[in-house]
């Protein structure tokens, strides 16, 4: 449980991480909140020669609501994200989904872009980035790139982030019907499944659904043919919400482990896909 040696350096700017990251090249990582690297470090699964420590480069950290669009600073941390008036208001599923993360400490250190860069499997910001259609900006030498993202989260601890590049900034859209269901590993708390539901509604009636599920393969994923068979639905005939969320598990090869096999995961990505369906047409 003893990191291999490394160096480390502390950029005041964006800038300068630049620099290190060009002089260090892929012997180098990016390190924020330390809550996934450095467990990753301890039991060299990441052996680094150098880090590089974002966490106080300034102007990463802000919560800017404005309109219907709400910018999360990549440095948040889970914490914050979790008690912030505006996104309680505005994107309730990101708020309880922060707010069931790990314990108080990972909450206090942790931050959603290093979340969202790692790309754990059973991470709980994905389905809400992609459920909610969210938009997400990274920075290089070579200029600014916004990715969807539907395009960012690739496979197993695998994104869209260039080597050379910082994740800065994490865009949502108000999603007032949108809501979080998750199963949490005893242990950890990570996801063992967990749904996300943005839903419009007309009429009482499911006009459209973005439902996305994180847990139960390599990578969160939209479960299409469940937001397709969602419209039209009303969200308080449980039956009927059941009914349509039975495939939500069937669009990915699930993942199975020490703690839960894929067919369980699977089948729980139902139950959750459903419960977050209900508990988002009630907001
Ligand atoms: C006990 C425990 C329980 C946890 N439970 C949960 C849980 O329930 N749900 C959940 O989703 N997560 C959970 N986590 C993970 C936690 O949320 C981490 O905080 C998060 O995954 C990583 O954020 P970080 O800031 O700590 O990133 P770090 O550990 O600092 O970095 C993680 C990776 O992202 C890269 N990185 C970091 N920031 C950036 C950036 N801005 N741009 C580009 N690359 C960057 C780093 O190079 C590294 O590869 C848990 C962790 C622990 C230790």
């Amino acid at each position: 449980m003893i990191p291999a040696a490394f160096s480390y350096s502390r950029p005041r700017s964006l800038d300068e991480a630049f620099a290190l990251l060009a002089e260090h090249g892929s012997e180098a990582k990016l390190v924020a909140g330390g809550h996934s690297l450095l467990p990753m470090m301890k039991l060299r699964l990441a052996t680094p020669s150098m880090l590089i420590d974002i966490s106080r480069i300034s102007g990463l950290d802000a919560i800017e609501a404005s309109g219907d669009t709400i910018k999360i600073g990549a440095l948040t941390t889970h914490a914050a994200i979790a008690s912030d008036v505006n996104v309680r208001k505005l994107v309730p599923a990101l708020a309880e989904a922060a707010s069931q993360i790990g314990d108080t400490q990972v909450r206090n250190r942790g931050t959603i872009g290093g979340a969202c860069a790692h790309g754990d499997p059973a991470s709980d910001y994905p389905a809400i980035a992609l459920a909610l259609e969210a938009t997400l900006t990274t920075q290089s030498r070579g200029g600014t790139k916004t990715i969807a993202a539907s395009n960012f989260f690739q496979g197993l601890f695998e994104t869209a982030l260039t080597a050379d590049a910082v994740l800065t900034e994490i865009a949502f859209r108000a999603a007032p019907h949108s809501a979080y269901a998750k199963f949490p590993h005893p242990a950890s708390h990570f996801a063992v499944v967990g749904a996300c539901a943005n839903l419009s509604l007309q009429g009482g009636k499911i006009s459209q659904a973005r439902i996305a599920i994180t847990g139960v393969g390599d990578h969160a994923y939209r479960a299409g043919t469940v937001e397709k068979a969602l419209v039209g639905v009303d969200p308080k005939d449980a039956t009927a919400v059941k009914a349509a969320c039975v495939d939500a598990g069937a669009e990915i090869e699930p993942r199975s482990d020490v703690f839960a096999s894929g067919h369980y995961r699977a089948a729980m990505a139902e139950v959750y896909a459903a419960r977050a369906v209900e508990a988002a047409a009630k907001r």
